[in-house]
């Protein structure tokens, strides 16, 4: 069994970690900087420049010069190599990485670790697409021989901002794309968690990343953040956060109309019909909204099961839920790791109030873990709220903690107008044993990802993203790669 902490020890010691700016390791023009502080323990594991406009302008003309010199000479078999050889890079690396992610953020490192496949099958599917896209030659109506083709061109400077909950996953997500293409982006990884997102640019660079294509800046969403949305140096922007600040980056990019696409918020519906396999279904919705202690935006929050069974299977989940072992993320056992702040901790705490008060009555949990080993730490206890109606708070708001509010219904048709009530569609998830309604639900409800007896599955191959207020664009499968390239029409008049 590895020895997670002394390898923890060593990987952080409390010590500077510049960021990458121009292939530079750098601090921050100001001279400014944060903690980065474990949420399990509240130890110091580093601290980061807190990078601001000026950093961000900085990384822009890196980003810039880059795409015009020397990666627009890669040809596309040239990025494919490059591409492999990152991932070669991640599968020599994984262990650290993950350990990183969990130290940094708190997820437990069995889940870290359990991404690699999708983590690495990322890399090598966009390494894959490099070579793949093309433009096509089209007939047109002009007489005589005029010739039509489009080409696929790389958009240019692409801003990513990604929030703290999968630094690993999201960030490869919005940085492999970009290389597949011929873009260079600038990153800001949220303020939560930049250690992983450090170490991942240097294993790029490390792996012959050329100076400039990837330059990530370490800073806040209102100082670097906010500057890296509004700057007219950039081409694209890619979100993965908070509808509000999805709303705000939207605005910010008018300015240069730069192209966006989005992945925000959620209040997923999980809906468990009367046919379901209780016994496989209880662990799967369970774990649909604790698994990184709800914080995932594809938390399956809202639970409804049909009124027949709905006793005896909220009370299953909530038994389920009681014997999860919550803990420190660095121990191999540990299923529910810590929130990722305190300030995230009083915000979840605030929704437990309002679920009492509102009259839902607490199945299990309900409160922040504060006893021994809790101590230091940023715990919530997987809780389970019964008797909830669709105007309650927690039944409406998104939570982005280990919270689910359990609801009855009587038909089908009164469950897919109920679970569509909501501003969000992110995703869904239906169990059911029962082929005509596994396939009347899911065309029905309004949603990006939906799944049949089973949840949480991402691919790198196929397109994942939101409708209405949980945003737009796609990441993985081909149409990822549109978000990254414009189409040229080239005419030509041969005669
Ligand atoms: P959360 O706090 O749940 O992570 P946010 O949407 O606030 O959700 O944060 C996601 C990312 O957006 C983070 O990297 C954060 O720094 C950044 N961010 C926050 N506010 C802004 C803003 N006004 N403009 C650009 N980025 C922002």
């Amino acid at each position: 069994m590895t020895d997670w902490q002394s390898r923890a020890a060593a990987l952080y010691d409390g010590g500077f970690r510049p960021m990458h700016i121009g292939g530079r390791w750098l601090s921050a023009h100001s001279g400014a900087v944060m903690e980065a502080r474990n949420p399990a323990t509240g130890a110091l594991l580093a601290t980061v420049p807190r990078g601001d406009a000026a950093d961000i302008d900085d990384a822009v003309t890196a980003a810039r010069r880059a795409f015009e010199g020397p990666w627009a000479r890669f040809t596309p078999f040239e990025r494919q190599a490059l591409l492999l050889r990152i991932a070669e890079r991640f599968e020599a690396e994984w262990e650290t990485l993950c350990l990183s992610d969990t130290l940094d953020m708190g997820m437990p490192i069995a889940r870290t670790l359990a991404n690699r496949r999708r983590v690495i099958g990322m890399l090598r599917f966009y390494a894959g697409q490099a070579v793949a896209f093309h433009g096509a030659t089209i007939p047109n109506s002009f007489p005589g021989e005029i010739l039509s083709q489009t080409v696929k061109e790389p958009v240019g400077v692409v801003g990513a901002i990604i929030p703290w909950n999968a630094p690993i996953a999201g960030s490869v997500w919005k940085i492999a794309p970009a290389l597949a293409t011929g873009c260079t982006v600038v990153l800001k990884p949220s303020e939560e968690a930049s250690l992983t997102v450090l170490m991942i640019a240097r294993l790029m660079q490390d792996a012959g990343l050329p100076d400039g294509v990837l330059n990530v800046v370490t800073g806040t969403g209102p100082e670097a953040g906010a500057a890296l949305a509004a700057h007219p140096g950039v081409d694209k922007i890619v979100f993965t956060g908070s509808t509000a600040t999805g709303q705000a980056i939207a605005r910010a990019a008018t300015g240069n109309l730069k192209r966006v696409s989005l992945e925000l918020g959620g209040k997923s519906p999980v809906i468990v019909c009367r046919d379901a396999d209780i016994d496989k279904a209880v662990p799967v919705a369970a774990m649909a909204v604790f698994a990184n202690s709800g914080q995932i935006c594809i938390a399956g929050s809202r639970l409804f099961v049909a009124r027949e069974i709905h006793a005896e299977f909220v009370r299953r989940v909530a038994d389920f839920a009681k014997a999860l072992h919550v803990g420190n993320g660095i121990s191999e056992t540990a299923e529910i790791g810590p929130i990722i702040s305190a300030r995230q901790v009083s915000r979840i705490e605030g929704y437990l109030a309002a679920g009492r008060a509102e009259g839902a009555s607490l199945l299990t949990g309900g409160e922040r873990l504060t006893g021994g080993d809790f101590a230091r730490g940023n715990y919530i206890a997987p809780t389970v709220f019964g008797d909830v109606t669709d105007a309650m708070t927690i039944a409406r708001e998104e939570i982005f903690g280990p919270v689910v509010s359990a609801l009855p219904f009587d038909t089908l048709e009164e469950v897919v107008e109920r679970a569509n009530a909501t501003p969000y569609g992110l995703a869904a998830g239906i169990f059911t044993t029962h082929l005509g309604t596994a396939h009347k639900l899911a065309r029905r409800i309004r949603a990006g990802s939906v799944w049949v007896n089973m949840y949480h599955a991402i691919d790198p191959a196929v397109p994942f993203g939101g409708v209405k207020m949980s945003g737009y664009g796609r990441e993985g499968g081909i149409e990822h790669l549109e978000e990254y390239l414009d189409t040229k029409a080239v005419w030509i008049n041969t005669d």
